[in-house]
């Protein structure tokens, strides 16, 4: 059974179907998979500029409601892995408007990798910066059969039963600024980093959803170039004392450059100024080209970014009925390793398939289904990022205070002799390269007959940072 836009709702607009709280790039991908399955979508977005053509996103689109809409982004294999099984056209688009087809693994030098081999494939993906993939996101949406975008509406809260007697809320729509109510079947809440959806459930009667927030403590520097695309000669993440640098390929002969390292690390502010950030990059030999090209941004900078996480049910209880977050407005996390779209994709397929098999009158049951395969299928990946997030910034911070990290957790011992051993061992490139994609799990690798083995073996004394860099003493003084 799927959901229609009912004409018999007499609030004004008159609408029920499927509410979908903003068009980021969860929102839009969850109204395409929804629609394409026969539900009736209406999205609706605060920000009131559609998108211009790709060609223009960049310059031109103005998108106040997406912090990080011109910082770096890079598409994850598993982003583009699921994008292309449900929604190929999406890709196919993003093609045309210039996005670069590229492989991760192919990124590192053959000597390393070997030669290619036919299941390399699984390291394919396409990407673009942000404001591209979003225009060509939002084109593709706004002509799928099913799907209404109206952009410049912001919604102000839940709209819930009032004649409701027993048992949690039940969410019919929502309120926009003015006051209107936007009925709705069931309301999913893509707002995003910043949704308000805890205080909203609040007001309509519902017990605070589980709630787990801490400043992941990173800082980002970031900056855009054009040009004669730099050659790949490492992973897009690569790890040095004091900070990581991420170099990534987008569309159109652009790419970005990305410096993360500790809210903390005041000496290293100094990287908001160009002509630091250009001085600290040229001290990496594997990512010093990156900078071979024209500025097309100053260097951007974001801090205070949130690690968040939102379970709608407590003790297995659905705090109310009719409403479900999906991707950043149900969990994020610090970008470094650039999983939050993949995630989103993940949980957005997650709910179409929930739809598939409950009915969406059984609105308890619906809730309890998306809980449970939320919690079963998505929020590990959201777990996996926060630990390494948390033992990375307490890396960098150990650096800054210029002692060695150490920790009782022997999985991040483990994890960092992945890393060296990638570098030694074409087999062992692959599998870092799986669970850096977001393809593989640490526990399904880790179980490949003699992987463990020949992981610690080569990469367990392997020096804390393998990547030729500065240390500490030197990157300072570069930054002067
Ligand atoms: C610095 C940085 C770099 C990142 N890099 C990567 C990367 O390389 N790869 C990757 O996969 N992910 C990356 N991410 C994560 C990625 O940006 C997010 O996961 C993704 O944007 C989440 O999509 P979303 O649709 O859930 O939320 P958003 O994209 O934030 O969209 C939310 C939308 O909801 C709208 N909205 C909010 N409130 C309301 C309201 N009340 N009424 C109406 N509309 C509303 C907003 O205007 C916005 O359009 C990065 C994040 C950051 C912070």
């Amino acid at each position: 059974m799927t959901w229609k836009v009912s004409s018999a709702v007499a609030d004004p607009p008159g609408m029920a179907g499927i509410i979908i709280l903003g068009a980021g790039v969860g929102g839009l991908s969850t109204a395409m998979l929804l629609a394409r399955d026969g539900h009736e979508i209406t999205v609706l977005e605060r920000d009131p500029a559609g998108p211009p053509p790709p060609a223009r996103a960049w310059d031109s689109w103005e998108r106040r409601g997406v912090n990080q809409f011109r910082l770096a982004h890079f598409m994850l294999p598993r982003w583009y892995a699921q994008i292309a099984a449900d929604l190929p056209d999406v890709p196919a688009e993003l093609r045309a408007a210039g996005a670069l087809s590229t492989n991760t693994l192919a990124m590192l030098p053959e000597a390393l990798r070997g030669p290619l081999r036919p299941d390399d494939g699984r390291f394919d993906t396409v990407t673009a910066r942000r404001p591209v993939l979003e225009a060509v996101l939002a084109t593709v949406a706004a002509r799928t059969p099913g799907v209404t975008i109206r952009r410049g509406v912001t919604v102000t809260g839940l709209w819930s039963d009032p004649d409701q007697r027993s048992g949690p809320p039940h969410v019919t729509g929502v309120l926009v600024e003015g006051g209107r109510a936007v009925r709705g079947d069931l309301v999913v809440d893509c707002g995003g980093r910043r949704s308000a959806l805890g205080a909203w459930l609040d007001a309509v009667g519902a017990r605070r959803p589980v709630e787990e927030r801490e400043e992941s403590g990173f800082v980002y520097y970031g900056r855009h170039f054009r040009g004669a695309p730099p050659e790949p000669r490492m992973y897009v993440a690569q790890h040095h004392d004091s900070l990581t640098v991420l170099t990534l390929p987008a569309d159109n002969g652009t790419w970005s450059v990305v410096l993360a390292t500790s809210k903390r690390d005041a000496a290293l502010r100094a990287l908001r100024d160009p002509h630091a950030f250009d001085a600290a990059l040229a001290r990496y030999p594997l990512a010093a080209h990156w900078r071979d090209g024209e500025p097309i941004s100053g260097v951007e900078v974001m801090a205070g970014i949130e690690d968040r996480y939102r379970r709608l049910a407590v003790d297995g209880e659905p705090v109310a009925t009719g409403v479900v977050a999906v991707g950043d407005a149900w969990a994020c996390t610090n970008p470094t390793l650039g999983r939050g779209t993949s995630i989103g994709l993940l949980h957005a397929r997650v709910l179409r398939d929930v739809l598939r098999e409950v009915d969406p009158q059984d609105h308890d049951k619906l809730a309890r289904r998306v809980d449970e395969q939320t919690t079963a299928l998505v929020e590990p990946l959201h777990r996996m990022t926060v630990w390494y997030d948390r033992h990375r910034l307490a890396e960098i911070d150990a650096d800054i205070a210029g002692v060695g990290y150490h920790t009782d957790d022997e999985r991040w011992a483990i994890s960092k002799a992945t890393f060296a051993a990638s570098l030694a061992d074409p087999a062992i490139a692959r599998g870092y390269q799986s669970l850096a994609s977001l393809l593989t799990t640490p526990a399904d690798l880790y179980a490949e007959p003699g992987m463990l083995d020949r992981i610690v073996e080569l990469g367990m004394r392997a020096p804390r940072y393998p990547l030729p860099g500065p240390d500490r003493r030197e990157l300072l003084a570069a930054v002067g």
